[in-house]
Formats: C-alpha cells, sequence, structure tokens
C-alpha cells in the first residue's frame, strides 16, 4: 500500500497557505472491495501496538500470539504479513472467499490507520496527477466515485494519516 510521490505538480499542496486546494470541492470515494489496495508489490502495512491490540481482539487471540501469527519487522518496525497468491502479495487479513466475487478485510473495524485513512493519503493528495496516477495503477475503481467527501473530512483524513506517518514505529 504505497505509492510514489508526483514531483511535477504544480497544484496546491494539501496543509500548504493556499486556500484553495485542488480538491476544494471534494472528492468521491467508495470501496467496491475489489481488494486492490491491500494486494500488488511487496510492501507493509504498519500499526501501533494501540492498533495491534485492536485486531487482536477483533480476532479474539492474545496481543503476543497475534504477533507471531499475523506481523514481522521490517527495518525495527512492524507490519503485517502478506503471502504471495495469483492476484499479488495479498496482506494476511485480505479474504477473497468470505463473499463471493469480494475481497473483503477480516479485521475491517479494527484495521488500522494505514488503511483507515486510503486513498486521503499526503503523497496521493498532493496534486490531482498523483490521484490519478494513484487511482490508475491501483487500480482503485472506489476513486472519483460514490460517496462524497467534503474538503474537511478529506482534511481530517489526512491529519489522521499525517500523524501515523510520525509515529516512532
Ligand atoms: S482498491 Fe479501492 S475499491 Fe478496491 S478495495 Fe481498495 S479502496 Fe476498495
Ligand atoms: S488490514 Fe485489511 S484493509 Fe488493511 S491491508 Fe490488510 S486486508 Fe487491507
Amino acid at each position: 500500500m504505497s505509492e510514489a510521490a508526483d514531483s511535477n505538480s504544480g497544484d496546491a499542496t494539501p496543509g500548504s497557505k493556499s486556500p484553495e486546494p485542488w480538491f476544494r470541492d471534494g472528492l468521491r470515494f467508495e470501496c467496491t472491495c475489489c481488494g486492490n489496495c491491500c494486494t500488488g508489490g511487496e510492501g507493509a502495512v504498519w500499526f501501533d501496538d494501540d492498533e495491534g491490540r485492536e485486531m487482536a481482539a477483533a480476532l479474539e487471540e492474545s496481543y503476543p500470539e497475534f504477533l507471531v501469527r499475523y506481523t514481522r519487522v521490517i527495518d525495527g518496525h512492524r507490519s503485517l504479513n502478506e503471502h504471495l497468491t495469483g492476484y499479488g502479495y495479498d496482506c494476511v487479513f485480505l479474504d477473497r472467499e468470505m463473499v463471493p466475487g469480494k475481497a473483503v478485510c477480516k479485521v475491517y473495524n479494527a484495521r488500522p490507520s494505514q488503511c483507515r485513512t486510503w486513498p486521503f493519503w499526503p503523497e496521493l493528495m498532493k496534486s490531482e496527477k498523483a490521484w490519478a496516477r494513484a487511482k490508475r495503477n491501483t487500480p482503485c475503481p472506489g476513486m472519483g466515485n460514490g460517496q462524497l467527501f467534503t474538503i474537511e473530512e478529506i482534511v481530517g483524513r489526512l491529519e489522521q494519516s499525517r500523524a501515523s506517518e510520525e509515529k516512532p514505529w
């Protein structure tokens, strides 16, 4: 779950002093449960202790057991495990069997901030071009469709995403 930064943008940067970010009229997003953002190339799904404990509780497992069964350490930080499938490196909690034709998250209500804030990540929101590229490359059919998120709601998610990125994992 990562996207390269767009260095060729002339759009306003979220959080800058510009009063008119490119998403000032809001953006549409509604997940179709295709699973594309939970697979792909090798990556990481970071979480902190509180988020890990919530996922463990959702699975009715002890936290130590959860850490051993579903996670690994990358560069000193905890990530959820992945496994290689015909689609790519699926997150350990991506379930392609439970709902026919859908890929759903087994810990959806306890998923970590990295997942909750998608696709309103700072690197995707820095320009319309970066957003469009993420929509195309993931590909994410939910981006640009469905529920309208206001600029205030988007900024709230951006702040949540930034806060999780700043955690000393
Ligand atoms: S890629 Fe988009 S539509 Fe597909 S699961 Fe992820 S958020 Fe939902
Ligand atoms: S925890 Fe859930 S939402 Fe997050 S990457 Fe894994 S399957 Fe996707």
